[in-house]
């Protein structure tokens, strides 16, 4: 079970069920390093609880999960540090209600990789202020609108400097007009090279920043390719049943 070097994240024969119900039936992904990729697909269909497992927020009842090689899937592998080196960030914004703006940004660097908080403040002004929110530094969380609520959840997650970022549906809870600032900020961090796993609704974002889409239907990949050919010449009679639907 070994992946090339310059491969981020190898999932292989990932099972999961609830219950009675196997909602995902083997998966195999592997995402090299600086690669964008779009996981799209039907409500339902498996995209968020593939995400948790990535990220050890879902137990899978089979198969591997490598980060850079590494079995992260290993019951004795410290889940704290591998959440460290996979940032997630969820449909709803999940930033601390009782914790500044910067603290929220902070936490997990001081936590997990010990940095001071001097250190680590100065990082996260650095990262607000590239969103435009080093003002709000001292707010609480309930003062910013949705998409900036968004963006500094993102911004928390980057803070630590992760291996991989995934992404589950950031867009979806938000209101439209709120959607493109998000939007923005996933196209930077894609062209600054971030190695980004995201599912999404938003297809032409995907078509214009994924390097490569993958559709899951009923917990199986149906299809993965580069996002060009993908959209353009899809080659199974699923897919184009799916991007027929949602286009
Ligand atoms: P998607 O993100 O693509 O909409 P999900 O991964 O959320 O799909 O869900 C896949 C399937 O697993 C769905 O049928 C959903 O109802 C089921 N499911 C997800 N989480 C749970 C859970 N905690 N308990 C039971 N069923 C679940
Ligand atoms: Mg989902």
């Amino acid at each position: 079970m070994s992946a090339p070097a310059e491969t981020v994240l190898s999932l292989r024969g990932i099972r999961r069920s609830f219950g009675e119900v196997e909602v995902l039936h083997g998966i195999d992904l592997d995402i090299a390093a600086h690669e964008v990729v779009a996981l799209i697909g039907p409500s339902g269909s498996g995209k968020s609880t593939l995400l948790r497992a990535v990220n050890l927020t879902e137990p899978i009842d089979d198969g591997v999960v490598l980060l850079r090689g590494e079995d992260i899937s290993d019951p004795r592998v410290n889940v704290d540090r591998v959440r460290a080196r996979i940032g997630l960030v969820f449909q709803h914004y999940n930033l601390f209600p009782h914790l500044s703006v910067l603290d929220n940004v902070t936490l997990a660097s001081r936590v997990v990789h010990g940095l001071r908080r001097a250190e680590a403040e100065r990082r996260g002004l650095e990262l607000l202020d590239s969103i435009g929110l080093a003002d709000f530094a001292t707010s609480f969380p309930d003062r910013l609108s949705g998409g900036q609520q968004q963006r500094v959840a993102i911004m928390r997650a980057i803070a630590t400097n992760p291996e991989l970022l995934l992404l589950d549906e950031v867009t979806s809870a938000l209101d439209p007009e709120l959607v493109g600032e998000v939007l923005a900020l996933i196209r930077s961090l894609a062209e600054a090279g971030t190695t980004i796993l995201m599912a999404t609704h938003e297809m032409t974002f995907a078509r214009e920043v994924a390097d490569r889409v993958v559709l899951l239907d009923a917990g199986r990949v149906v299809e993965s390719g580069p996002a060009a050919q993908f959209f353009a010449n899809p080659r199974e009679e699923r897919t184009r049943a799916f991007l027929s639907r949602v286009a």
